[in-house]
């Protein structure tokens, strides 16, 4: 018999190898053992071209009013992807970027931790969450190079016109490069909640840090909309939860974070939060092992692998080879999904099966048959076995039905 699905997901196909993966996946370690219930959208570059681009949009929308989706890694063209595909009618936006500004969340990474492959960092030993605000500051930035001498006056101006601020900048006596950039009270706002209801969600200590002390109104604000709304809205669940809010300057936190054991999700503005991904992610050992879930203020969860469509295994695969690609994250992007699902309609056997799928690929890992990119990091001693991507999930399977 197998476990029935109440209400739907919404399920985010995509491209290159991580397609591939995709299929595997749900063939050998979901759809014998779960009536899958899903609204199946085919985020595929073809298909995003064909539609022009609204069935980004679709599945955005029904991942607001399904709560919770599965997405696969799609293809951000580029120049050179407009090339390859001469079929493109346009150089699409990023179809992460879409669905972003219409659920406006926040992306929560954290590395699936092995005991067989030890953090670069000796003290940690639990994962380190990290929360990037995914909106504005540089990546929304306003940007010019002035080749003489110059001064520079920002005029802000309301709706109907009306100047509301002068500011006089430097005078600088050289050619210089100038930048604005600013962000929303609103995306604060939904910034914060969501790090607060996620601390609360996994029982996890929130630290949140910026530069507050050079940047007093633009960090300033961050620092400030935090606090009012974990006294508003958090500071008597935090306490009965028994975790904490922690805000610091951004240098210590990056000095405690190194002697930290882990554990508990790090808040950062966008910028921070880009950099400070990769090399969390790289120090617990390879973005094949990161979870990555974007949640919004009002509770959607989108769950995807932090990784790409992995190109260039995908063009030995074309050619008939058997690629040894890492399939974790694409696993745990499903089990997160699914259980989640169980969570919210109270179906505690589909949580259970995600959580057996989820220990039965660590015990995998942690005996030894694991894809090449774990091989070269796992700790020395223990015997490895190099396999290729399906036979690593028949291994899983294989460890499921014991
Ligand atoms: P990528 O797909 O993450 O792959 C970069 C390299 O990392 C791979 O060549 C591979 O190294 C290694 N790698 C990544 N995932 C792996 C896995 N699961 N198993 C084993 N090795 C893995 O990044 P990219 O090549 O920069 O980007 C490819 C495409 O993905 C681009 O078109 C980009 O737009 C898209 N992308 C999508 C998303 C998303 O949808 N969330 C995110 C990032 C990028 P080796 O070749 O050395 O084995
Ligand atoms: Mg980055």
């Amino acid at each position: 018999m197998k476990i029935k699905m109440q209400n739907p997901i919404a399920e985010m196909d995509g491209d290159e190898m991580t397609r591939v993966i995709w299929r595997m996946v749900k063939a050998t370690l979901l759809e014998p053992y779960v009536g899958l219930n899903t609204e199946y959208f085919d985020l595929g570059l073809t298909h995003r071209n064909d539609t022009d681009d609204q069935v980004t949009v679709q599945s955005a929308e029904a991942a607001k009013r399904l709560r919770v989706a599965v997405k696969c890694a799609t293809i951000t063209p580029n120049r050179q992807r407009m090339e390859e595909f001469p079929e493109l009618k346009q150089m699409w936006k990023s179809a992460n970027g879409t669905i972003r500004a219409i659920l406006d969340g926040t992306v929560f990474r954290a590395p699936i931790v092995l005991r067989c492959v030890k953090p670069s960092v000796r003290t940690w030993e639990a994962p380190i969450t990290i929360a990037r605000h995914a909106y504005g500051d540089v990546y929304s930035g306003v940007e010019c190079y002035v080749g003489e001498k110059n001064t520079a006056e920002l005029v802000i101006k309301s709706e109907t016109g009306d100047v509301l601020q002068t500011i006089q900048t430097q005078t600088v006596d050289s050619p210089a490069v100038w930048r604005i950039m600013h962000n929303k009270d609103s995306s604060i706002e939904a910034f914060a909640r969501s790090c607060f209801g996620y601390a609360a969600a996994t029982k996890q200590d929130l630290w949140f840090s910026t530069k507050d002390t050079i940047s007093k109104i633009y960090d300033g604000r961050f620092k400030d909309i935090f606090a009012q709304i974990y006294e508003s809205d958090f500071k008597a669940e935090f306490a009965r939860l028994g975790i904490e809010y922690f805000y610091t300057l951004i240098d210590d936190a990056v000095a405690r974070v190194m002697r930290s054991r882990g554990g508990f999700i790090w808040a950062l503005k966008n910028y921070d939060g880009d950099v400070m991904s990769d090399m969390v992610s790289t120090a617990f050992g390879s973005l094949a092992m990161m979870t990555s879930v974007l949640v919004s203020p009002d509770g959607n969860f989108l769950y995807e692998a932090a990784h790409g469509t992995v190109t260039r295994h995908y063009y030995r695969y074309l050619q008939g080879e058997e690629t040894s690609t890492n399939a974790v994250a694409t696993i745990f992007a499903w089990t997160g999904a699914l259980a989640k699902r169980g969570e919210l309609d109270g179906n505690a056997e589909l949580t259970a099966f995600a959580k057996s799928v989820e220990k039965a690929t660590l015990d995998t890992i942690e005996s030894g048959t694991m894809t090449r990119d774990l091989a070269g990091i796992a700790e020395p001693g223990l015997a490895v076995k190099t396999v290729a991507t399906q036979e690593f999930l028949n291994a899983v399977k294989a460890r499921l039905e014991i």
